[in-house]
């Protein structure tokens, strides 16, 4: 099927390598061509400009909004602040988060944003002005609101703009009760949800823990199934990056590398990231960071060192065809979005590694910020009505038995079985539920036709599933 999409010149290649890899596992679903074309188009492509005061003047700002797909609603994704972003990155990006909810069965279509800013070069005041501003021209066009596009962080921004975003959103929707559920990621006190900073790291660490258990698929790579003792490089050390490692270390992992931008640190006996993380924020950098065996001023060099897992979770277009010959791990975890090239893959894969695909590892995000929605929809949080209902019921049920079995647990068994689950445990409970149901759904499919060649492969060939059964039950209006 041709890509209908055409692409200034000069811009990136990031929309059509997902189109390129959709294309590919297209060939396995057996869809209607049409029906395929709806799929994987972005149905709508809002760009625009509007200026800031900077200094004495003005300053114009390039900023996106583009929603992919609407067979559910709202759409969902995220914002992106960088001075990279470009219309063909906030596509793919967006196309992306359509995929990704219908592998973990979110009920979202896909949507992403982009402003064009290095958010370093502007003053919490700015960067407040432009997201506030950002925000009224989406409601102008009607691209916000909790049942039509719901934003969340990405590359550059977090809980603070999303804090922003909420704020401006119910200013200008006066009596909206439902206002909050406009976007996801806020802070807690704002009515975020528990769990929902580290969710996207959180997931990327129980996505690698189930690739590794998998014996025969370990077997194939000669490596031991298990997370214990695997030998991590991680790149990016902002929040997908960050948590990813953190939570791999807890899991067991041995976290032996890092790379930022400023360079990368490798230590084959491990480095402890919490420590990193304070040395980078005191210093600036992660280079001169004490318990480093080796360091390196070209980040990139930090990719290439020993390790079984690699886990990119900075950017795209990471690993290419120019340096995955070089790449000594036998499995990618794609915390980012697209660091993967369909070159670099297609070596990759015939040197036998295995790429656990970003629709699939970086949904962790996008789950959570489902149960932060479903929550400002409700206006309650998890666990509040029922858990001490439950407590009293355990309760009941361990006298009980204690009374006829004459056992007395001690205080700690028994404090163990009777509480009630708080909102993060709840949180990650239904993470954790996800991430194992649909890891291994993907895998299924991989494993059921020998022609589908790659988890990515499968990944795509599950969610287009997904989303034409959505299209053939709503129909065609008129
Ligand atoms: P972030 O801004 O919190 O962190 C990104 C980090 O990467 C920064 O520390 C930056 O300095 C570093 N970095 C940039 N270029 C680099 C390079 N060339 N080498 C090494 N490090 C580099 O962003 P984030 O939210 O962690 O997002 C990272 C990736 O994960 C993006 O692709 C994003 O789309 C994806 N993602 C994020 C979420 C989320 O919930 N935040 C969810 C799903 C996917």
């Amino acid at each position: 099927m041709s890509n209908s999409i055409v692409l200034p010149e000069t811009e990136n290649h990031f929309f059509g390598d997902v189109c390129q890899f959709f294309d590919h596992a297209a060939q396995f679903t057996h869809l209607d061509a049409g029906l395929l074309d709806q799929i994987r188009s972005c149905n709508s492509v809002y760009r625009f400009r509007f200026p800031i005061r900077k200094g004495n003047g003005f300053e114009v700002i390039d900023a996106w909004r583009i929603e992919h797909s609407h067979h559910q609603s709202p759409t969902k994704g995220g914002i992106r602040y960088s001075e990279m972003v470009n219309e063909d990155e906030v596509m793919a990006l967006a196309a992306l988060m359509t995929y990704k909810c219908a592998i973990v069965n979110v009920p979202f279509g896909g949507a992403k944003g982009g402003i064009k800013i290095n958010p370093k070069k502007y003053s919490e005041q700015e960067l407040e002005n432009i997201t506030r501003r950002y925000t009224v021209e989406l409601i102008k066009k009607n691209f916000i609101g909790p049942s039509i596009d719901v934003p969340a962080p990405d590359y550059g921004t977090g809980e603070r703009e999303m804090g922003w975003i909420a704020d401006t959103y119910a200013t200008m929707n006066p009596g909206q009760g439902d206002a909050l559920g406009c976007v996801t990621g806020k802070p807690i006190a704002l009515h975020g949800i528990a769990g929902r900073r580290e969710a996207t790291g959180r997931g990327v660490a129980i996505a690698t823990r189930e690739c590794v258990s998998v014996a025969e698929d370990m077997k194939k790579l000669g490596l031991m199934p298990g997370i214990t003792g695997k030998r991590v490089i991680v790149q990016g050390m902002g929040n997908v990056g960050f948590y990813s490692a953190k939570f791999l270390a807890e899991f067991g992992a041995l976290i032996v590398g890092i790379c930022e931008f400023e360079g990368a640190i490798y230590n084959e006996d491990g480095l402890d990231i919490d420590t990193v993380f304070e040395h980078r924020k005191a210093t600036g950098s992660i280079l001169g960071y004490p318990l480093t065996m080796q360091e390196f001023k070209n980040s990139g060099e930090g990719l290439e060192q020993p390790c079984d897992i690699l886990v990119p979770a900075a950017l795209e277009n990471q690993i290419t065809g120019d340096n995955i010959g070089r790449i000594q791990a036998k499995i990618i975890v794609e915390g980012a979005n697209g660091p993967t090239s369909p070159e670099a893959e297609a070596i990759f894969t015939a040197r036998g590694g295995i790429i656990v695909p970003d629709m699939y590892a970086n949904a962790g995000g996008v789950t959570v910020s489902y149960f932060e929605w479903l929550k400002n929809l409700s206006h309650v949080s998890f666990g509040r009505i029922n858990r001490r209902f439950e407590e009293t019921a355990s309760l009941n049920l361990v006298n009980m038995v204690e009374g006829l079995t004459g056992v007395a647990l001690t205080p700690m068994q028994r404090a163990t079985i009777v509480k009630g689950a708080s909102e993060l445990e709840l949180v990650n409970s239904g993470l954790e539920d996800t991430m194992i149901r649909s890891y291994h759904e993907i895998r299924e499919t991989y494993i059921s036709n020998p022609k589908i060649d790659t988890l990515r492969t499968a990944a795509f060939v599950v969610a287009i599933n997904k989303i034409a059964v959505s299209y053939k039950n709503l129909g065609v209006w008129p």
